[in-house]
């Protein structure tokens, strides 16, 4: 399949060997990097993409749920457009951060006041120094197989090199150890960051119990329980949060949020946000020359105040577990050790029997499953990640996720003897 796929793309090959030669692996996003080589898109529009070769994909990536929107949505390039016109950057406060500061405010059960980053991992980093600014204390517990940005990756302690400030560990989905272990920080923990439902780890959620046991144990030492909605505000018009109804004392946000312009925002309750507060003494420096750039905040505010409302958040939901329920039937009539994990417009390929409801280490054979299934994905003209993950846009129909479904049923026929 690798074979097949690298005499297929000779321009996506020559992209990637310039590039090779002026930046390590020929790449500088580490996510998008796969052997031979990875492909190269020229043009998207709506739910579709175009390589560099002129193959046409159906684009269920969605750029990691950042492309919530699609490709092309006209309302959000006006927007952008209009934006733009007015002047790029004129270092000086505008009107539309106030007015997507108060979209994003009526929105989320959790947050009273909130700031805008440019990236995620900006929103998280930022959410730490608030939680440690306000508690006076330093250390953050983190699960093993989270994922909060590129300098915040928790696959294992070892990933976790180059993260700036003390951390401990606990499992996710483990409701008697997330106790135990926040409990026995006591009042040196600062923090608890963590994911509702596990992303870049597998498309792996929470359970109630979980979530609970975290909220529980950090209101009685006293840490900030951070959500990071990064991925999954797209469940619901308020986030994961308002689905789950446990609310944190700060979430961070980003991705889709600005329309797919460069994003991240950090809020939560108005005590801790305070911190930032000029008007206030001893206020927390946060500083960043793109946090309220034009074209970010104006395609937020049409992104969220007139084109995500609750309405499509819910119907894209419930298209996502609808997907999940057919692909799953398909393994379950197929007889295969294979299953889709994830909620809502979020799911992750696993291949493996039994409940998944925590990280795992998966064997050779399960990573070259893996990687049969996305290159014969990419075959079939079906574009997700590497890793098997996809994320639904809005411009997805019924029919795209159907041709999914019968890739899918494709590649069990086709690989059946390679499958449990
Ligand atoms: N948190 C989560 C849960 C994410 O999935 C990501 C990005 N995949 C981030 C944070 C980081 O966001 P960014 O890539 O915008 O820095």
């Amino acid at each position: 399949a690798r074979e097949a796929y690298a005499a297929r793309l000779p321009r996506s090959a020559a992209i990637h060997a310039r590039a090779r030669e002026v930046m390590p692996g020929g790449n500088t996003r580490s996510v998008l990097f796969y052997t031979p080589f990875p492909t190269a898109m020229v043009r998207g529009e709506g739910c579709r993409l175009w390589d560099a070769d002129g193959n046409e994909y159906l684009d269920l990536l969605g750029e990691y749920t950042a492309g919530l929107f699609g490709h092309s949505e006209p309302r959000i390039i006006e927007a952008v457009k209009a934006a733009l016109d007015g002047g790029i950057n004129l270092a000086s406060v505008g009107e539309k951060e106030a007015e997507l500061a108060g979209l994003i405010v009526g929105r989320f059960p959790s947050i009273e006041q909130v700031r805008f980053t440019n990236s995620g991992t900006e929103a998280n980093l930022m959410a730490l120094a608030a939680a440690r600014g306000f508690t006076g204390r330093t250390k953050t517990l983190v699960m093993r197989g989270g994922y909060h940005g590129g300098v915040l990756t928790f696959a294992n302690e070892r990933s976790a090199v180059n993260v700036p400030i003390p951390l401990a560990f606990s499992d996710y989905n483990d409701p008697a150890a997330v106790t135990r272990d926040i409990l026995a920080e006591g009042d040196t923990l600062a923090a608890v960051l963590v994911e509702p439902m596990l992303g870049s780890g597998g498309c792996i959620p929470a359970s109630l119990e979980f979530l609970t046991a975290l909220r529980a144990a950090t209101r009685q030492t006293g840490a900030v329980l951070i959500f990071d909605e990064v991925m999954t505000s797209r469940h619901g018009a308020g986030g994961l949060q308002q689905r789950t109804e446990v609310i944190p004392d700060m979430t961070t946000l980003g991705k889709y949020m600005a329309g797919g312009m460069s994003f991240g925002a950090f809020g939560g309750r108005a005590e801790i946000m305070a911190i930032f507060d000029g008007h206030r003494p001893g206020t927390l420096p946060h500083a960043g020359t793109f946090n309220n750039n034009v074209w970010s905040m104006a395609a937020g505010c049409v992104a969220m105040g007139e084109i995500f409302d609750a309405t499509a958040a819910e119907a894209l939901y419930a298209r996502g577990e609808a997907l999940r329920d057919a692909l799953n039937s398909a393994c379950v009539r197929a007889g295969v050790a294979l299953q889709f994990t994830g909620r809502g417009s979020m799911l992750t390929v696993h291949f493996r029997d039994g409940v998944i409801d925590r990280p795992y280490a998966a064997s050779q054979a399960e990573d070259r499953l893996r990687e049969l299934f996305f290159f014969d994905m990419l075959a079939a003209g079906i574009y997700l990640a590497r890793r098997g993950m996809v994320a639904l846009s809005l411009p997805v129909t019924d029919a795209d996720c159907a041709r999914y479904i019968a890739a899918v049923e494709e590649f069990i026929a086709a690989r059946r003897p390679l499958l449990a």
